[in-house]
């Protein structure tokens, strides 16, 4: 059987000339191997509205997406924190289907849940009312109603002002919380968890009711990226230069 890829936190951007050609060559090689791609979240740096797509960068990285998908890779998008904006129809015309969290599937023969991993981040509180907030309607609706370049400025503002946050914050806050990891595990019955956002790409076993769970945190593509491979045998961390 083909086997099956996921990757996440690419945060492709024209700034990021180097992390774009990763892409593309993981498209043109890895990708293509592949029955499905499972892109978990934050592929692009910024998704401020599916006007956004006609952006040249956004817009070839989408045609090189459908392009994977024409040759029959079955190609999966669940939004992340930078992302979330990017709708179905979007999504539809690049051949991706989106993936509402936590994505429940069977991989392989094993149940599987995928997430992007923010919401499993609750000891950090003051992001997870951030989060709250950005991700109600109302306030999507009162953002997409501004023009394009007053989004893009709210939308930088907001980075800087986190970024300077992240650094002040202590590293344990900014992981996954146990609990949470052991209550998704313990609600949805699945043994085994894929999920990116904190850039702390491992594995992780974790005994819940007494089962054996496995959860992996996928790498980012900042420095250099990768992606998880499952097959029959199990799934197997891969890097990319
Ligand atoms: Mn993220």
């Amino acid at each position: 059987m083909a086997p099956v890829l996921l990757a996440s936190d690419l945060h492709l951007a024209p700034e990021r000339p180097a992390v774009v050609a990763r892409f593309r060559r993981f498209l043109a090689a890895e990708a293509r191997t592949a029955s499905a791609l499972y892109l978990l979240g934050d592929l692009f740096e910024y998704w401020i509205g599916d006007d956004d797509a006609a952006d040249p960068f956004h817009a070839s990285v989408l045609a090189d997406l459908g392009d994977l998908a024409a040759r029959g890779v079955a190609v999966g998008f669940l939004p992340g924190n930078r992302d979330f904006l990017l709708g179905g129809a979007v999504a539809a015309r690049a051949g991706m289907q989106v993936l509402t969290e936590p994505a429940r599937l069977v991989l392989a023969g094993v149940p599987t849940l995928l997430m992007h991993g923010d919401a499993l981040c609750t000891d950090d509180r003051s992001y997870q009312r951030y989060r709250a907030v950005v991700r109600s309607r109302i306030v999507q609706r009162l953002f997409l109603a501004l023009p394009r370049p007053a989004r893009r400025a709210l939308a930088h503002g907001l980075r800087r002002t986190s970024d300077a946050h992240t650094q002040r914050k202590r590293q344990a806050i900014m992981d996954v919380n146990l609990a949470a990891v052991e209550a998704t595990f313990r609600s949805h019955g699945y043994p085994r968890l894929i999920h990116g956002h904190t850039h702390r790409p491992a594995r992780h076993e974790h005994l819940v009711d007494g089962r054996r769970c496995e959860r992996w945190v996928l790498p980012d593509w900042y420095e250099s990226g990768g992606f998880l491979r499952c097959d029959e045998r199990g799934c197997s961390a891969v890097g990319l230069d």
